[in-house]
């Protein structure tokens, strides 16, 4: 028996800001079945897609592609902000739907040539996670697919990523 994994997403107006309906993915993180079964979902994507390395973008990335790479026994690789990451890294800036930031990958994170799956919990206008593609294939990876709990669909998110095969388990 599946759950709807819309009954897990709380929706929050007037946050961060007057006008924003902000998509909290707490207490689908909180609910052992519904986050297994979004996990299963993501999981079953990447596998069809020969995915052998997963990245994502801090810090909700973490939590869409870990328990994915786990459970298909892969690797990750966390995209962070600044100051973060210890060893060398290369980096790319981008817009982001409430201000703008810089993502950094290590260098040797990927291996050229490897099968990449990229996530986060959301995808708005996409910037982010465009940042974190054009990191991945500046380190010679080649992105196979993305996954999102939650597509915005009003932001253009899709448009600029349409070179890449998309999952999304839910829109709004
Ligand atoms: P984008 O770069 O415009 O696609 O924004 C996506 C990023 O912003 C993701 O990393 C999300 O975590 C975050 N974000 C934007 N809007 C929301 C929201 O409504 N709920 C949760 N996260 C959001």
């Amino acid at each position: 028996m599946s759950v709807d994994l819309h009954d897990y997403i709380a929706s929050v107006s007037d946050f961060p800001e007057p006008g924003i309906v902000y998509r909290d993915i707490s207490p689908l993180m909180a609910d052992g079945v519904a986050y297994q079964q979004a996990t299963d979902q993501i999981a079953a994507y990447a596998q069809d897609k020969g995915v052998d390395m997963i990245v994502g973008p801090e810090a909700r990335g973490f939590i869409v592609g870990c328990p994915v790479a786990y459970k298909l026994g892969l690797g990750f690789a966390p995209a962070r902000k600044k100051g973060k990451l210890p060893r060398p890294t290369i980096s790319a800036s981008y817009g982001l739907e409430y201000g703008k930031s810089t993502l950094y990958l290590h260098k040797d994170a990927i291996k050229p040539g490897q099968r990449v799956l990229v996530t986060d919990d959301l995808l708005a206008t996409g910037g982010t996670i465009a940042a974190t593609i054009k990191l991945v294939e500046e380190l010679g990876g080649i992105v196979v697919g993305t996954a999102f709990l939650i597509e915005l669909k009003d932001l253009g998110g899709r448009e600029k990523i349409k070179d890449y095969d998309m999952l999304a388990l839910l829109q709004y």
